[in-house]
């Protein structure tokens, strides 16, 4: 009979990953080594993470903010598909500025919430500009 490895985390007595363990161990790696913060504007996040709305929509702007949903340039740039269109409209790549802001179906939304911010209907706003433009 083979011998089963167990996979465990090993850095708590639970043996069960905990956030607080995590960040203990990124704290007291061996040699120094530097762990990269995840991509996107740190202020945006932080303010991100001080406005009040349901936990879901904390994690999926802070995903749409570190450019890690699943959308299309992610899923062709990681051989899951091989097209990085946008499904909804077909015309243009989807990536998070495209999804929330810049789809032609995405500024019917936004045109329908009453919302008077111009940047939300300008295209050559930066996805973190339109974004800070929604937290205010
Ligand atoms: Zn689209």
């Amino acid at each position: 009979m083979a011998k089963q490895g167990l996979l465990g985390w090993h850095y708590n007595d639970s043996g069960i990953y905990t956030v607080k363990s995590g960040y203990w161990l990124a704290t007291h790696l061996p040699n120094q080594e530097i762990i990269q913060p995840t991509y996107g504007n740190t202020t945006i996040k932080k303010k991100l993470w001080k406005t009040q709305m349901p936990s879901k929509i904390h994690h999926f702007l802070w995903k749409a903010s570190s450019r890690s949903l699943p959308k299309g340039s992610n899923l062709k740039r990681r051989h899951v598909t091989n097209q990085d269109q946008c499904c909804r409209c077909c015309s243009s790549e989807e990536t998070e500025k495209h999804i929330l802001f810049d789809c032609p179906y995405a500024q019917q939304i936004w045109r329908a919430s009453g919302i008077s911010n111009m940047i939300l209907t300008d295209t050559s706003a930066t996805l973190e500009e339109m974004m800070e433009a929604c937290l205010q």
